[in-house]
């Protein structure tokens, strides 16, 4: 009996430790104005090679780099991401950044998403384009010492001293930056809204459902995209 009992305990205690060891969470952000296979390809190519448990895309609510009367409402960019991910177990959607009243700061996102997530280490997916962006984030050191970044190769902003650059913001920022390459997808969501507005295709850029639902709601048809 006695030996039973401390055989489950040594399994408990194994599983315990296995768990803390491989919660790896990846985040996903973004303004997803809206979200395209763009985002979705870069997300599952490093859920996979980085083995992570699972991707959260969390879209901005009132985010501080862009002005918001040019974006959708964050209720429909939340609820786009949600049916862009539905297919995907292994993507899930925060609504923590659109709940928002004030200006979101993805590092105040991490340091909740942190707290939340304890003894897991928290990655941060970006492409090549906001990656070098980081000087320009609040708190950037802060956002590094929490999390580690990883750098997917965007098409139109690789250069060939990507690698230095990397190296110059983990030396200047104290903090780990990976980077890695996934498909190719040429595709943006300042494009995405510049086809509906004209009427130009947009199908194969992004999910049906997505499609359907900007479809539905007349998102992007006018300037003033405030719905
Ligand atoms: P916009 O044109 O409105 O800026 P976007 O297509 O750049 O939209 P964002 O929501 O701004 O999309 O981007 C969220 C994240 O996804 C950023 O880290 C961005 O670099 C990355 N990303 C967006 N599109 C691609 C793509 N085609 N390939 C790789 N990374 C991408
Ligand atoms: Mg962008």
């Amino acid at each position: 009996m006695l030996l039973q009992v401390l055989y489950y305990i040594i399994c408990i205690e194994l599983s315990e430790r296995r768990n803390v060891l491989n919660n790896k969470v990846g985040i996903m952000g973004g303004t997803f104005d809206p979200i395209h296979y763009g985002h979705l390809v870069i997300a599952n190519e490093v859920l996979f090679k980085f083995d992570l448990q699972k991707i959260i895309f969390v879209p901005t609510g009132n985010p501080p780099h862009k002005r918001s009367a040019a974006l959708a409402d964050s209720y429909h960019r939340y609820m786009m991401t949600q049916f862009a991910t539905m297919t995907n177990q292994d993507f899930d959607v925060s609504n923590i950044e659109v709940e928002k009243e004030s200006i979101s700061y993805t590092v105040d996102t991490i340091r909740v998403l942190k707290d939340h997530y304890k003894n897991t280490k928290l990655f941060f997916i970006t492409g090549t384009d906001a990656v070098l962006d980081l000087p320009n984030w609040k708190a950037p050191e802060e956002i590094l010492k929490l999390c580690t970044f990883i750098s997917v190769n965007r098409p139109g902003y690789v250069t060939d001293t990507l690698e230095d650059k990397l190296d110059k913001l983990m030396e200047k920022y104290n903090g780990e930056i990976l980077s890695i390459r996934a498909p190719q997808l040429k595709i943006s969501s300042t494009d995405i809204r510049n086809r509906i507005k004209e009427g130009r295709p947009t199908k194969y850029l992004l999910p049906e459902n997505v499609e359907q639902y900007i479809l539905k709601k007349g998102l992007y048809k006018i300037d003033d995209r405030k719905k």
